[in-house]
């Protein structure tokens, strides 16, 4: 048996037709940017996050910098990020030229320790980037009472976590702004690259939007130094396709992570924490950690297993930051996760038998 990673194409097989239709609709019309379907994937969006606003973008990168721009970040200004996170949330802080600051998160969850914020606000601080990791809601009261405190705005980077549940409201809608991806990976993923923001604020709408069509108000008046980051009609037509979705397959996604939490019982390989009711967790992946992670990934390749590592190099540890002079050691948790994390396949479509195997195999799997 071959069971790879990830397979977007069960999903795209059962909703071939709609997404045929929704590409005949946006070649007829002949409007490919800034047209309806894009306005209309925003409203259908903005419904479900349970937000006022919408603004789509290129990509969920794009998505953390427009915010972060929006809400004034700007050189020497600090914003604290997890250390556990795809690079995007830091990148976005750069881009503004602000530095991003390195906060360890609970090895339990992965996410964010608010416990651990305190310490590493300065005078430069200026917010908090609340990263939903693997499809987790953070501690978002916890986080949201620091920032409170210390008159720091926070915002989500939503990019794992589209229709994650946080005390019966979703991601995107539990902080000033959230950003999105619509990666084709993401539980929510386009047919190429997309983003989006969601906020209350109608003001952070209204500039954003501004910032990603080159700081444009009204065609040919420039009121920002903006950029091009623009959500297209073929991706929003297809998006509003596989939203109406979008619950079925997190909900499928959720009952195979409830077959590995039962029955993978293997004592050298660590499962994720059981959340309780106050989380929605969509599973976007599923990590397991193991001490001797590269050979438990070996074994699962021999048997025919794609898995993937979330991620192997923390980023205070990659080349791109080296100029941050955070040595080895500073970080130990991110830098645990990183030795020991191996993320097993967790899609739509997997088939019964699929997961069997993986199960069989994980709890196969012995130290030599
Ligand atoms: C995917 C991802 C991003 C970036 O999204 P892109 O659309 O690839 O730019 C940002 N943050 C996190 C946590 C992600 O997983």
């Amino acid at each position: 048996m071959v069971v790879p990673f990830v397979s977007l194409e069960p999903m795209h097989r059962e909703i071939r037709e709609e997404l045929d239709a929704a590409y005949a609709r946006v070649l007829d019309r002949n409007q490919f940017i800034n047209g309806e379907e894009c306005r209309n994937f925003e409203s259908e969006f903005a419904d479900y996050c349970g937000v006022k606003h919408c603004v789509g973008v290129a990509n969920g990168l794009d998505a953390i910098y427009l915010i972060l721009r929006a809400i004034g970040i700007t050189n020497n200004d600090e914003v604290i990020i997890p250390s556990n996170t795809f690079i995007a949330t830091a990148l976005a802080v750069s881009y503004c030229g602000a530095t991003p600051v390195f906060v360890e998160p609970s090895i339990e969850t992965y996410n964010l320790d608010a416990s651990r914020i305190a310490e590493k606000i300065t005078t430069r601080t200026k917010a908090i980037i609340a990263v939903h990791l693997q499809g987790c809601p953070a501690d978002m009261d916890s986080i949201h009472a620091i920032a409170c405190d210390y008159g720091l705005k926070v915002i989500e980077d939503a990019a794992q976590a589209h229709g994650a549940i946080y005390k019966g409201r979703h991601a995107g809608a539990l902080s000033y702004a959230a950003a999105f991806s619509f990666y084709p990976g993401k539980n929510l993923g386009a047919l190429g690259d997309g983003g989006c923001i969601t906020t209350n604020s109608t003001e952070i709408a209204e500039k954003v939007r501004a910032l990603g069509n080159y700081g444009s108000d009204y065609k040919y008046h420039h009121i920002y130094k903006g950029t091009n980051s623009r959500l297209d009609e073929m991706q929003a037509a297809f998006l509003r396709v596989k939203l109406r979705y979008l619950d079925t397959w997190n909900a499928s996604r959720r009952a195979i992570a409830a077959r590995y939490l039962l029955e993978i019982n293997n004592p050298s390989v660590h499962l994720p924490i059981l959340v309780n009711q106050d989380y929605g967790h969509i599973y976007h992946v599923f990590a397991v950690r193991c001490n001797r992670r590269d050979e438990l990934e070996s074994a699962l390749s021999l048997k025919n297993i794609g898995t993937i590592k979330h991620y192997p190099i923390p980023l205070h540890l990659q080349q791109a930051y080296k100029d941050l002079h955070i040595p080895k050691e500073s970080l130990p948790i991110a830098e645990e996760i990183s030795r020991t994390i191996l993320s097993i396949p967790i899609y739509y479509g997997m088939k019964r038998e699929e997961v069997d195997y993986v199960i069989d195999s994980v709890n196969a799997f012995r130290l030599l």
